[in-house]
């Protein structure tokens, strides 16, 4: 069982608090696990996605979501496989959105490839989603290409365009790989703080089978941040957006840097948030294969009673951090299901 401490101020119920005292204020709920895309690193080329029937509806997304609001949680991001090639999904946001609009909620947000923003940019700033996190992993048009397997780059650098003239601030998220964009790394950083835009790079994890061999695509971050200094100056600072980040500024520029590093650096000590997947399975741990259902807990009564003691009981199980490994001899995926499937 969860420790029971304080309440969630603005609802009175109790508030999310795990074994090791860490209190649960971040839900990333995957809303498909579909994609416009099949990036080499997160999916296989055919990949066999969800039955409709088994994902959770719209309607119950949002129940979900606000129960864990209800419970103290003050920052949401939306998530995939691809969450804007949902049928409808911004009836969800806005939906969501009043959670914003009653002060429960500090934040609404999305990890998005980018591929549907020129369409919604106007009406998620509308919905008052004030950041996105915009996944581009290289500014060439034929290595977008081949890295996603089908995107279009100037489609996801219009969108991009879009969002910011809606006022939405946007964040480069791009996965450092090896032979791939290591050596573009440096360009698409400037290209990013020329155009006031953060970013982070991330280091891939082993999470689902995909059709090639991890490790030669793995780059650790400690080597990215060495190059990157010999050419610019990196002071670490204590910025956090709420996320595990470690944030760097570049003197030359101006911009911020964040380093996500599952594989060299452990931040579980500071975990706040846990993972829903769009069948309503709640991951306490993106690299534990524990879970809980919680859509079993919403579809037994109309009332949210089970719902809560459902969540409680996931809490008061969530582990203390992740155990990654990616190397010759670790052939198999830590966790065998797809970052697409969890969200990332
Ligand atoms: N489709 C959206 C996107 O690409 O932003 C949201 C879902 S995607 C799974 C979320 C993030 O996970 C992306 O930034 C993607 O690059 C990252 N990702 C996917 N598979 C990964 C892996 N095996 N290791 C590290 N990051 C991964
Ligand atoms: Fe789709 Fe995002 Fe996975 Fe790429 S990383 S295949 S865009 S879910």
């Amino acid at each position: 069982m969860s420790i029971i401490a304080p309440l969630a101020p603005a609802v009175g119920k109790p508030a999310l608090i795990d074994p090791f005292q860490r209190a649960i204020t971040y839900l990333r709920v995957s809303v498909t696990d579909r994609c416009d895309f099949r990036c080499t690193y997160c999916m296989a080329e055919d990949m066999e996605f969800l039955p409709k029937r088994d994902l959770l509806t719209l309607e119950e997304l949002d129940r979900l979501s606000t129960a864990f609001i209800e419970r103290g949680v003050r920052r949401l991001r939306l998530t995939g496989g691809e969450p804007l090639v949902r049928r409808n999904v911004m009836s969800l946001i806005r939906s969501l959105s009043r959670h914003l609009k009653s002060g429960l909620l500090d934040e609404l947000t999305l990890t998005t490839n980018g591929s549907q923003l020129q369409r919604f940019a106007g009406e998620l700033a509308d919905c008052g989603v004030r950041r996105l996190n915009v996944s581009l992993d290289t500014l060439d048009p034929d290595k977008f290409r081949f890295i996603t397997r089908r995107g279009d780059l100037s489609v996801v650098l219009a969108g991009i365009e879009a969002a910011r003239a809606a006022g939405i601030k946007v964040k480069l998220n791009a996965v450092a790989l090896k032979n791939f964009n290591e050596g573009e790394l440096a360009f698409m950083m400037a290209w990013a703080h020329e155009r006031g835009m953060d970013m982070t790079v991330i280091e891939t994890m082993p999470l689902g089978e995909i059709d090639e061999d991890r490790t030669d695509r793995y780059l650790p971050l400690d080597l990215v941040r060495i190059r990157l200094a010999e050419r610019f100056t990196l002071r670490d600072i204590p910025y956090k957006t709420g996320g595990p980040a470690r944030y760097v500024e570049v003197a030359e520029t101006g911009g911020r840097l964040g380093f996500i590093t599952p594989m060299t650096h452990n931040f579980c000590e500071s975990c706040n948030r846990v993972r829903v997947t769009c069948t309503g399975t709640l991951f306490m741990c993106l690299g534990q294969e524990d879970a809980a259902d919680l859509r079993g807990a919403m579809r037994r009564s109309e009332g949210d009673e089970a719902l809560h003691q459902a969540i409680d009981e996931a809490i008061g199980r969530k582990p203390k951090g992740h155990d990654f490994v990616i190397d010759r001899a670790t052939k198999r995926p830590a966790v065998s299901r797809h970052m697409s499937v969890t969200g990332g």
